[in-house]
């Protein structure tokens, strides 16, 4: 790794700033691409310019520029005029502008307009001959992710040096450069940063978000390889030993749960461990098909672990396992990050010991410290929130046990057979049929009001609520909505003998947990949170979802958060309120408010983002990749997948595939 110190310019301040931006060496520094791009537009007379909206003018110098001193600015301005008027322009310490902006000599000035001391005016125009416009207006100026201090003329720059000092080494054989049509990588990647016209940024883009996928896959295969060789050390039947747990169910299996059963039956007792991927949205019941298969593993003789993102879902699992397994026999212990030091002691003692045979937690679970008697199955819920090392972690207390990953990421099936290659996969396409479906509706924040009225009304029903505001405190832009401030607002609104109370990620884990055991025990009635309760959390009795903000989250998170109602008997209700009133905003919404289908929604969403996307920002938050997106670039995915398939088995190495490590591409595959 080169040091970007070796780059003519960047000093140490700029080595600081760029560190913020995680930026080290000259290979970071080629890999930190546009967050999107501008372009030049064409020019607007001067009667057409509006205030805010950046704009192209083509106009005569109509009067010589005047140089002033203000304070200890050197203040330089000038009239322009085209044929509809004229516009004030302005400039901040460039002096010598005096000498360019001959009287009557045309050029196109761009800027975005503001409105000062009573006129529009442009300040700090960037100036331009009318030829070498004409040129710029078929370019892409690159726009980046910056940090404070460092602007993007700077990074463009020193971008453009990093250059000088870079190549990248080919790693795609010809023949499939040749057959996918891909440009070489170092072509590629200063196209994404000196663009030279729509059609090469395309080619450019294609070559290193193929890369990315290309990458990605490599590391799958290397699990694969070193997975397929797992051999089913825990031999479990699962039939009879679980037969009675199920009768005793105060409901039938949906169809769907019964054929996931079967899948997990045949890994369990086949030759091979199990590593399988139950994909169910979400209040499809996968926690209770999860449920049978550790109780197999327990009345087999084993240890099962169930491993939770957070700690508010690992003490929920922990009640239920406790609940439904406690009268089975099973002794169910919980192991988190929080708690006494004595305790957390006693239950590593009791797992080392085999005094107990089912163990819920948090990544607490695969700590160094923590042994296990024998450890035959480990589920992971919403898995898409651990890292491959601590799944790995677990692979070490001894002999691979079988794993089981649940998710209910709704990646739509086309993509999920590319994605969840290394693993076997069970869909869980159906909902209980004692579900009512949820109501939806999506609202302005005029409706505000209402919505709370309904809240009251739910409640006085003896039901419960959940609100979701995006942010906690504003520590962002001013109208998101305030957690706190929110409670107390609509605690104010609502009668004193409903209690409001909310949560938020940066209470203490204590904190959390007893807000949650009051809201579980119907103590408190309506709870304001942000997103920490978007994974898992179980409380039928919670019938109303108010989300505010709704605009500024993913349609799949949405549809997550959406989850956490309409799981018990009554009717339950969504409510989505737009902070926006744009159509686009409201337009988007409505997929949510229409479907209750995850895998609709994540279909829908990639149709509205579409291809346009490819010059724009990335929106989705569920992954990880720098460039590439799953749903827009789906065909370059599917592409990199068969690349990695037709290589398979020519000796090609995929360890030797790029500037990431197989630890960072598994964290990729993992994230998803
Ligand atoms: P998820 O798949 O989102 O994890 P859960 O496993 O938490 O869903 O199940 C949601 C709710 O549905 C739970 O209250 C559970 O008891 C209930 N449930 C699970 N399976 C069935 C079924 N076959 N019929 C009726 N209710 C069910
Ligand atoms: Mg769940």
């Amino acid at each position: 790794m080169t040091s970007v110190r070796e780059i003519k310019g960047i000093g140490e301040k700029t080595q600081k700033l760029l560190l913020k931006l995680h930026i080290e060496s000259v290979e970071d520094l080629v890999h930190h691409y546009p967050r999107c791009y501008t372009t030049y537009p064409d020019p607007v007379l001067v009667s057409e310019v509006r205030t805010g909206v950046r704009c192209s003018i083509c106009c005569q110098v109509a009067s010589p520029p005047v140089l002033r001193a203000v304070r200890r600015l050197k203040l330089i301005t000038c009239l322009a005029a085209d044929q509809s008027g004229q516009i004030f322009l302005r400039w901040f310490n460039m002096p010598y502008l005096k000498n360019t902006l001959k009287q009557g000599e045309r050029f196109i000035f761009t800027g975005t307009p503001v409105f000062k001391d009573g006129r529009i005016m442009l300040e700090q125009p960037e100036i331009n001959s009318p030829e070498k416009y004409e040129k710029l207006t078929e370019t892409f100026q690159p726009v980046y992710p910056l940090t404070a201090g460092l602007s993007n003329k700077t990074l463009q720059k020193a971008i453009a040096a990093a250059f000088d000092l870079y190549y990248a080494r080919e790693f795609l054989p010809e023949q499939i450069r040749d057959y996918y049509d891909l440009w070489d990588e170092n072509r590629a990647l200063k196209e994404v940063h000196f663009p030279s016209g729509t059609d090469n940024l395309m080619e450019a883009k294609k070559r290193i978000i193929f890369d990315e996928f290309f990458r990605f896959f490599s590391a799958l295969e290397l699990v694969k390889e070193r997975e397929n060789q797992a051999l089913n050390h825990y031999v479990i039947e699962m039939d009879e030993s679980i037969s009675s747990f199920l009768d005793s169910l105060p409901y039938e299996l949906t169809g769907a749960q019964k054929r996931t059963l079967k899948d997990i039956r045949n890994d369990l007792s086949g030759t091979m461990a199990m590593n399988r991927l139950v994909q169910g949205d979400v209040g499809s019941g996968k926690t209770v098909v999860a449920m049978a298969a550790m109780l197999a593993a327990v009345k087999a003789g084993y240890q099962a672990a169930l491993m939770a993102p957070t700690e508010v879902l690992a003490r929920q699992h922990y009640e239920t396992f406790t609940a439904m397994l406690g009268k089975e026999g099973v002794r169910v212990g919980l192991l988190t990050g929080s708690g006494k030091a004595s305790e957390k002691k006693e239950i590593r003692k009791k797992l080392e010991t085999g005094e107990l045979d089912l163990i819920v937690g948090t990544h607490a679970l695969i700590q160094e410290n923590v042994t296990y008697k024998n450890l035959a199955l480990v589920v992971t819920d919403e898995q898409h929130r651990f890292g491959v090392k601590q799944r790995d972690a677990l692979f070490n207390k001894g002999r691979e046990p079988h794993v089981l990953i649940m998710s209910a990421t709704p990646i739509p099936r086309t993509l999920g057979i590319i994605l969840y290659r290394d693993l076997d996969v069970s869909i869980m396409d159906e909902m209980p049929a004692s579900r009512l479906p949820i109501k939806n509706c999506v609202v302005k924040q005029s409706a505000r009001m209402t919505a709370w009225n309904f809240i009251k009304k739910e409640v006085e029903a003896g039901h419960q609520a959940f609100v979701i505001c995006p942010m906690i405190e504003e520590n962002e832009t001013m109208d998101v909505e305030n957690v706190t401030q929110y409670t107390g607002m609509l605690a104010r609104n609502l009668p004193p003998e409903i209690s409001v109370e909310s949560l938020n990620g940066r209470m203490s884990a204590d904190q959390k947990n007893d807000i949650m055991d009051r809201f579980a025990a119907g103590e408190i009635k309506v709870l304001v949170s942000t997103t920490v309760v978007e994974v898992g959390i179980d409380v039928p009795n919670a019938t109303v979802m108010l989300i505010e903000n709704a605009e500024r989250f993913g349609l799949a998170q949405l549809h997550q958060l959406r989850g956490r109602v309409g799981r018990g008997k009554a009717q339950s209700y969504c409510i989505f309120i737009s902070g926006s009133d744009q159509e686009e905003a409201l337009e988007r919404l409505s997929v949510v408010g229409r479907s209750n289908d995850g895998f609709y929604i994540a279909g829908e969403d990639l149709k509205l983002r579409g291809p346009g996307e490819f010059f724009g920002t990335k929106q989705s938050g569920t992954m990880n990749f720098a460039l590439g997106d799953i749903y827009s670039n789906a065909d370059i995915l599917k592409a990199a997948s068969e690349a990695v398939d037709h290589l398979r088995g020519t000796g090609f190495n995929f360890l030797e595939v790029g500037q990431y490590s197989l630890d960072e591409s598994l964290n990729f595959a993992r994230n998803l």
